[in-house]
């Protein structure tokens, strides 16, 4: 197994692949002003088995485009959306996000929840916004600072893994340099780090371990991740997810 089935292995049967929760999604499609909008053509960009995509499917009038480069996920989230009834209104793509097959103007609403830094903010924003309708909306998730100033081990921890975290304003000023207009943000609660990612992650830290035979490499993954729960742990009031939407100028 190469580092990337691992990594399957490890998220797959999780209910999210990312820090996030249906009650903030549903915050997002509020301050999006999405509600009562007809026919809504909505892609959701690094879905992972869907969790925000059945969400936006159930909550408004609308059809998705689910897409993940892992094909894993999308069977997941395909037999979840059967099972919740929404088939009809979500359809899956196994596609790249730098690389994805779209019209320009195809969508109204581009998503993409815990996802985007695998192309890097600016990029993303940059590259998907030919995709999105006049007025349309962006609506992303994005390691973001709280605070101006934070502990220099946890800044050189994220500098390292991604050094496009910044603070918001940063993060606002990059939209606004791309063509869109800054329309709401919220940071993820603590709840959505701990309950909904970390905790069912550790809950599966041993079985992950067993099936891989506590491999070398099953072993990286796991304490990998349990540094990073150490991080936010010690460091949760300079640092979360900034929930960002955006209205294409
Ligand atoms: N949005 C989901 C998943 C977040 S995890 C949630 O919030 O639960 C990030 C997802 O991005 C994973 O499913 C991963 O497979 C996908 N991904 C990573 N790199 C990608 C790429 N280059 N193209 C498409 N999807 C990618």
């Amino acid at each position: 197994m190469d580092d990337l089935e691992l990594l399957l292995d490890f998220h797959l049967g999780s209910a999210r692949q990312g820090p996030g929760g249906d009650e903030e999604t549903a915050l997002a499609i509020r301050l999006a002003g999405l509600e009562g909008a007809k026919g809504l053509k909505i892609a959701d960009i690094g879905c992972g088995n869907g969790a925000a995509s059945r969400m936006l499917a159930r909550s408004l009038d609308a059809h998705v485009t689910a897409v993940d480069f892992l094909a894993p996920f999308l069977g997941e989230l395909e037999a979840a959306s059967a099972e919740a009834g929404l088939s009809d209104r979500i359809s899956t793509l196994e596609a790249s996000m730098d690389a994805l097959p779209f019209e320009d103007e195809q969508f109204d609403v581009i998503w993409a929840e815990g996802a985007i830094y695998n192309m890097g903010f600016k990029a993303g924003v940059e590259g998907w916004r030919r995709f999105l309708k006049p007025g349309g909306v962006l609506a992303v998730s994005e390691l973001t600072w709280l605070t101006a100033e934070r502990p220099a081990e946890l800044q050189a921890h994220w500098d390292a893994e991604y050094p496009e975290v910044d603070v918001a304003s940063a993060k606002m000023a990059v939209l606004e340099q791309a063509g869109y207009e800054p329309a709401g943000y919220f940071t993820l609660p603590e709840r959505c780090w701990l309950e909904k990612y970390y905790r069912p992650m550790q809950a599966r830290f041993d079985a992950f371990l067993e099936r891989h035979a506590h491999s070398d490499a099953a072993k990286a993954i796991a304490d990998a991740e349990q540094r990073e729960i150490d991080l936010y742990e010690r460091f949760k009031a300079f640092v979360s997810y900034g929930f960002y939407i955006a209205r294409k100028v």
